[in-house]
Order: structure tokens, then C-alpha cells, then sequence
């Protein structure tokens, strides 16, 4: 299994069902698109996607891939029992692929069970979630009793102390998973369940793989609050607790440990988590638009969607506009400026720069930032007197990760 598996989500929509549904994901992402995470339907564009094929006639899903299902839903959800057959019967014409079925309903998997299931297919992999001690004790005896191949536990959001010896010692399981509250959840973790589980998982030679520290992790009585996920990865790789077996993933597992003992990765934790100079460019790199403000002459902030910056030089980052528009009279009378940039991704990660905008006409300069297709704007070319050179330099920036804010000095 590696971070970016690719998944296959035949269905959209759940009903929460425990405690570990509280802050779920999905539920979180659709309210943020405005939609309701209860209303169940099946994917139309992509519900036989194991079988789509590309230009070339090769399957988009490679072969030998691991496929996780159904992450915006659960596989055995009540209401996708119509459309289950025929996922089955698609997972069935990909023998080469591994499906990864992840579900809270681990009573009802034996009932829907493919007609010629027998003692089960190689290329599926049952994963029960279970958050607390008293989920894991109704959910995992039923995936025991299972004919399966391949039996995995997931303890994600890992909100309760778990004891897996008796389930362990079965030899069923060949997986353990675990990780932190993400999203607008933050129950906490602890540090000392996620070790019990790794000392019981090394004690019967089970795969562990602790994924993420969640949103809110303890140790020694101590609160560490960790809202970039990028972070939280990295701290639960450095604790150590980890039993992979894929090598590949050994390897990359060893050379992130960043030669620091868990205790000096707590150290960092326990600091307020910062972005780094560097850190903010690379992101602002990769934003194809920026939001723009000047101040008019009134005092009023305008603000408008200008495309990604045509250069960064350290401090100061450079935009192609027209010398007639607003903003460069704004910025002529008033250098003061602010740009966002923001990436509407899992964090909802953005970061606000401020600083001052000079309004550059010289032809020398104009003729080092020209692109050609900037034809299609300036029609007498770089020597059009629209044509301009708006160069920002940064003072300060303003960090925000998923409702957390940081304020970096540039
Ligand atoms: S079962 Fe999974 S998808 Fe469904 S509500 Fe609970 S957490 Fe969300």
C-alpha cells in the first residue's frame, strides 16, 4: 500500500454509524463543496473504472496495483446492494489488481459475498475500521470468520485504546493500520496506544503501519496540536513504530527517519510548527491563479484573479499586466500591496503575502519577462505600450493550514 494508490469510488455517500463517523471526511469535504455527504448514488462517470482502458488500450489501473475502494462511502453500505453485484463482477475481470475494501459494516460483508466467492478471491482485501475497544470487538470477529485472502485492521480515527492480542494471535491479520483525527475532527491520539498496538502487532510479526499523527497528539501528558498533514506524516514515520513489510516502502521509511531519535522529533513538535521561507514559494509555484489587492485612492481594497506569477526571485515576484488597468494606476499612487494564493486541496492550504508593487515600463525589462503568447494580449508585441511589468516584493507572509495561521517574516 502506498500513499497515492489510486482509488475507485463506484458510490458516493454514507450514513455514519459510530463514533468514528463523527468527523468523517467525506461528510467534511462535500459540506465544503455545499453538497450533503447522506445522499447516496452511484458514480456515473466513474463506476467501472478498473476497466477503463486509455488511448493505447492498456487499463488505466495498471496491473499489480493497489486499488483502495470505496473512500467515499463503504462497500457494504445498505443502500448499494443493487450495484454491488456488478462491482463484484468488475473486480472479478481484474484478477491482477489487489482491491482494498474498507468498511464499518463487517456484519453484513458474509451476506454479500459473490456467488462464487469459495474460500475467497486473492485479489480482494477485507480492511475493518474500528476506532475504540468496543468497535473492534463487534467488528473483527466477524471478518475472522471470513473465507478471505487477505484480512487488514484499520484503527483510523484511533480515538480509544485498542487490545488486538487475542485477534492478533488468530494469525489472520496481516495488517494493522493506524492514525490521528484528520479533517475538523481532534479527538486525540495517544502515543501510548499507538505503541501497545505496535509491540502486539512486532509480537505476532504483523504488518503495522502508522500513517498520520491526527490532528491532536499526546505523549508524556503532553498536547502537541499538528493541523499541517505534511507534518503529521513525517512525525509518525520518525516514531519509529512502523513493521512494513514492502521493501520499497522500508527503504523510503528509513531514509525519512532524518537520523533524529522520536524524542527529538517530539522536541520539534512540541514548537510551533512553521513554514519556511522556501517552503512558501514552492507552494506559490505551483498556483496557477493569484489573487491580487491595491488600495484605490479612496482607501478601498480591490481585489481581482490575476494568472500565476510570471517569475520569483527571492523576495520579489514578477506579473505581466496592462498599463491602462486599474490596479497599476492604484499601485502608481499607492505601492502597498497583498496577493493570496490557495490550493483548495484536503488542508485548504493558502498563504497571503504583503508587501509593495512597483509599476516597471522600461523596455529592458518588459523584453526580459516577455512570453510570446502574451501576443494574444498586447498586439503591437513588447513594445506595446499596454503591455507592463508589475514586480511585487514581500515583507511578510501569512501561512493558513486548516484553520491554523502562521505569520513568516520573508
Ligand atoms: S462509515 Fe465511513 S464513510 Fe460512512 S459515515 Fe462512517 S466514516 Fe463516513
Amino acid at each position: 500500500m502506498k500513499r497515492n494508490d489510486p482509488t475507485w469510488n463506484p458510490w458516493h455517500g454514507c450514513h455514519k454509524v459510530s463514533e468514528g463517523c463523527k468527523n468523517c471526511f467525506m461528510y467534511y469535504l462535500d459540506e465544503q463543496r455545499g453538497q450533503d455527504g447522506s445522499k447516496i448514488s452511484k458514480n456515473k462517470t466513474d463506476w467501472n473504472l478498473p476497466l477503463k482502458k486509455d488511448r493505447q488500450g492498456n487499463f488505466k489501473i495498471k496491473s499489480g496495483e493497489f486499488v483502495r475502494v470505496c473512500m467515499a462511502s463503504d462497500f457494504f453500505l445498505e443502500e448499494a446492494d443493487e450495484w454491488r453485484e456488478e462491482a463484484w463482477d468488475i473486480m472479478r475481470k481484474r484478477p491482477d489488481v489487489t482491491f482494498s475494501l474498507l468498511t464499518k459494516r463487517a456484519h453484513r460483508i458474509k451476506d454479500c459475498l459473490p456467488s462464487d466467492w469459495g474460500d475467497g478471491w486473492a485479489n480482494i482485501t477485507f480492511a475493518v475500521s474500528c476506532e475504540n475497544q468496543k468497535r473492534a470487538d463487534e467488528r473483527i470477529p466477524y471478518l475472522l470468520e471470513l473465507p478471505a485472502k487477505h484480512i487488514w485492521v484499520s484503527l483510523k480515527p484511533f480515538i480509544g485504546e485498542i487490545d488486538l492480542d487475542k485477534y492478533l494471535r488468530s494469525g489472520k491479520i496481516e495488517t494493522v493500520l493506524c492514525g490521528g483525527e484528520n479533517y475538523a475532527g481532534e479527538r486525540p491520539l495517544h502515543h501510548e496506544w499507538v505503541k501497545k498496538i505496535y509491540d502486539q502487532c512486532i509480537k505476532y510479526d504483523v504488518e503495522f503501519i502508522f500513517g498520520q499523527t491526527g490532528n491532536v497528539f499526546i505523549k508524556d501528558g503532553k498536547v502537541y496540536h499538528i493541523k499541517d498533514y505534511k507534518t503529521q506524516i513525517e512525525q509518525a514515520l520518525a516514531s519509529g513504530f512502523q513493521n512494513r513489510k514492502n521493501p520499497k516502502i522500508k527503504e523510503k521509511q528509513s531514509q525519512n527517519q532524518i537520523n533524529q531519535s522520536y524524542s527529538e522529533q517530539l522536541t520539534f513538535l512540541g514548537d510551533e510548527i512553521k513554514m519556511t521561507k522556501e517552503e512558501i514559494i514552492e507552494f506559490i509555484k505551483k498556483q496557477k491563479t493569484s489573487i491580487i489587492s491595491s488600495v484605490d485612492d479612496e482607501g478601498y481594497p480591490w481585489t481581482r484573479a490575476l494568472i500565476q506569477p510570471r517569475y520569483i526571485d527571492g523576495n520579489d515576484i514578477y506579473f505581466a499586466t496592462y498599463t491602462s488597468s486599474n490596479k497599476v494606476s492604484h499601485y502608481r499612487n499607492n505601492s502597498k500591496a497583498c496577493i493570496y494564493f490557495y490550493e483548495k486541496g484536503k488542508d485548504f492550504q493558502g498563504v497571503m503575502i504583503k508587501g509593495t508593487m512597483k509599476v516597471l515600463t522600461d523596455q529592458k525589462t518588459k523584453e526580459k519577462f516577455w512570453m510570446p503568447f502574451y501576443k494574444r494580449f498586447y498586439k503591437k508585441g513588447v513594445t506595446d505600450s499596454e503591455y507592463c511589468i508589475l514586480k511585487f516584493t514581500c515583507e511578510e507572509a501569512e501561512w493558513f493550514s486548516n484553520f491554523k495561521v502562521e505569520t513568516i517574516k520573508m
